[in-house]
């Protein structure tokens, strides 16, 4: 039988994991507080599956099956019948907190309770449900359709079935599943978020301009996209509420949020999604 499955927030990873789900020819309803999120989330859906068409990586007829199987709701009630709920709802641990209560409340029994959170501890997330070890984190890249990569955490009580119908659902949506501890930031953000944030550093001191910053790491260091274009994909306030989680729960000053990102993140230049962060977007 295959999964069924319910994307909890519209935003940039939520219709990306709404996305590959629909791709892979399971049912998914994306579910978000917002009715523009869902408008937007479902545009953007579209609007992939039409440059994937115009790469001739898949036909008409595909994208069209694969919308038919994408449903879109504002109630978390939605997830009833779903087997396996992802969530992908902003980066805020209480947030997490109640809409996992929730979904413990809404979802069917047996059902999984995935969270693609960047660095929330999965086991406090799970510590609110009464089915901690149905609880796990499943940390999909950004853009979802394009990267390889689910980073799988286990929480302290997450089971060993929980981590193999993970496993298993990763690869059926044609990803590579990689398993972390539960530390904060796991392993992708561990790395990633210090080298962002050195690179806001190199800004606020003069070091170098945004645009040097990201030419010397992409043609010295070989890297596909500067730290600094990579964090305005990712969010700007996304990248702040990591560090501050890194920050809080490893307690090493290393891990302390530039201040030049803090006031990017308080002037509401947020990167890409918004038009303007360390780039400017049209
Ligand atoms: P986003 O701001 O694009 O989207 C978040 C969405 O959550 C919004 O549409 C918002 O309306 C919705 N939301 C808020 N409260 C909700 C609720 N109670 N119920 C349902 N929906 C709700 O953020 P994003 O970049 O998609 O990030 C989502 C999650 O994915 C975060 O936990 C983030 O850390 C993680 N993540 C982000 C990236 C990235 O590159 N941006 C990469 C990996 C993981």
């Amino acid at each position: 039988m295959s999964d069924v499955i319910a994307v909890i927030g519209a935003g940039q990873m939520g219709n990306g994991i709404a996305h590959v789900c629909a791709s892979a020819g399971l049912a998914v309803t994306m579910i978000d507080v917002s009715e523009a999120a869902i408008a937007k989330g479902r545009a953007t859906i579209e609007k992939n599956f039409e440059r994937q068409i115009k790469k001739g990586a898949i036909d008409a007829a595909t994208r069209d099956a694969a919308l038919a199987r994408l449903s879109t709701s504002g109630d978390l009630g939605a997830v009833k019948g779903a087997t396996f709920a992802i969530e992908a709802a902003t980066e805020n641990a209480e947030l997490k907190f109640k809409i996992f209560a929730e979904l413990d409340r809404l979802a069917d029994s047996d059902a999984i309770l995935a969270s693609n959170t960047s660095s929330i501890s999965i086991t406090e997330i799970a510590a609110r449900t009464k089915r901690p070890a149905q609880v796990i984190g499943m940390h999909f890249m950004n853009p979802v359709p394009v990267m390889q990569l689910v980073e799988i955490i286990r929480g302290l009580a997450t089971s060993d079935a929980t981590l193999a119908r993970t496993v298993a659902l990763s690869t059926a949506l044609g990803k590579t599943p990689v398993e972390a501890q539960d530390y904060p930031g796991f392993i992708a953000n561990r790395i990633l978020m210090p080298m962002i944030n050195e690179a806001v550093y190199c800004v606020m001191e003069g070091v170098g301009t945004p645009e040097a910053v990201d030419t010397v790491m992409k043609l010295g260091m070989n890297h596909p996209m500067g730290p600094l274009a990579l964090a305005d994909l990712i969010g700007l306030d996304t990248c702040l509420a990591i560090l501050d989680v890194l920050h809080e729960g490893l307690g090493d000053p290393k891990y302390r949020a530039c201040p030049l990102l803090r006031k990017y993140v308080a002037a509401g230049w947020l990167g890409r999604k918004n038009g303007r962060g360390f780039f400017a977007y049209a």
